[in-house]
């Protein structure tokens, strides 16, 4: 059984026409759990499932959490996600609808991670939001799902936060004969930890995160992520948060679909032209999609700053 659907691949007439070649859109928003973590995470938690996992634990306040708990719900597990006090609302509604157990516990991720980790028994299984071989090969299925559909993409662009989602289409595309496709990687100016590892040539953990798209805050990325960026042309580029932002609200009018500010960097990059992509003939985008953003948190942005 998968957890995760095969999304629409659709070609966006906007996006094409703004960059003057063909955009695809991988519709990775339409997920049962919002984004395209389930891919991966669904594929992880079946997997220990079939090795005798009883329950599955999380610290992810985000959409890797989320997964974890529509996981959980689909395979009549139990899931436990541990949050900090500073995950919204929202997202701790959002877990409780999937029948996650949500404890609250410490200031920060750090302090809730370790209190996940506490409660792990031989019987549990420990899902990991973006650094697990088990991960990217889950999300490796879009790029199949893709190339069945008939489309061979020359160019890519997705968002990177720890750097999961890229890991996984470096290995879609390499087991697709796509090895030498380049990579757009795009992140907000403030979650910028991957781009730093790209210039300095080595991993860098930055001392801080800031902005709006929270689903991208890994302070440093996977290993692997940084070295798939020596086996094919890996490209990073950033945006505003306001770019974000605006891409969200743009695209939300242009084809009817909801995602957060770290699924908007992605578009954003397109909808601003901020990268020559005439050289191309079929464009993929990753609309990696987000369930914690709402329309009035989007329109919301930038009245209290
Ligand atoms: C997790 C996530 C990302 C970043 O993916 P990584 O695997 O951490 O690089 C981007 N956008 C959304 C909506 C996400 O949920």
């Amino acid at each position: 059984m998968s957890l995760s659907i095969k999304t629409p691949l659709l070609e966006s007439l906007p996006l094409s026409q703004i960059s003057g070649t063909k955009v695809w859109m991988k519709m990775e928003a339409m997920q049962p759990s919002g984004s395209f973590k389930i891919r991966g995470i669904g594929h992880a938690c079946a997997r220990h499932h079939a090795r005798g996992a009883k329950r599955f634990l999380s610290s992810s306040g985000g959409n890797a959490g989320l997964a974890v708990a529509y996981a959980g719900r689909r395979l009549g597990l139990p899931v436990i996600v541990v949050v900090p006090e500073t995950t919204s609302e929202r997202a701790r509604h959002l877990l409780a609808l999937e029948n996650a157990e949500v404890i609250v516990h410490g200031k920060s991720w750090f302090e809730a991670n370790e209190l996940a980790r506490s409660l792990l028994t031989p019987e549990d299984a420990f899902l990991h939001p973006f650094d697990d071989p088990l991960l990217w090969e889950g999300h490796a299925s879009m790029i199949d799902e893709i190339m069945a559909d008939g489309v061979v993409p020359d160019a890519v662009i997705l968002s990177v936060g720890g750097g999961g989602l890229i890991a996984g289409v470096d290995e879609g595309l390499r087991r697709n004969g796509l090895a030498q496709v380049p990579i757009f990687a795009v992140e907000t100016e403030g979650m910028a930890s991957y781009s730093a590892s790209l210039n300095a040539g080595h991993l860098v953990e930055l001392p801080a995160l800031s902005g709006v798209a929270t689903s991208l805050g890994a302070r440093q990325v996977c290993p692997r992520a940084f070295e798939l960026s020596k086996e094919r042309p890996v490209y990073p580029v950033l945006v505003t948060d306001r770019q974000a932002v605006d891409a969200c609200l743009t695209f939300l009018d242009d084809h009817r679909t909801l995602v957060e500010p770290a699924c908007g960097a992605s578009l954003a990059v397109v909808y601003g032209n901020a990268i020559d992509l005439k050289g191309f003939q079929n464009v993929l985008i990753i609309v990696c999609g987000g369930s914690t953003a709402t329309v009035g948190s989007l329109k919301g942005f930038g009245n209290q700053n």
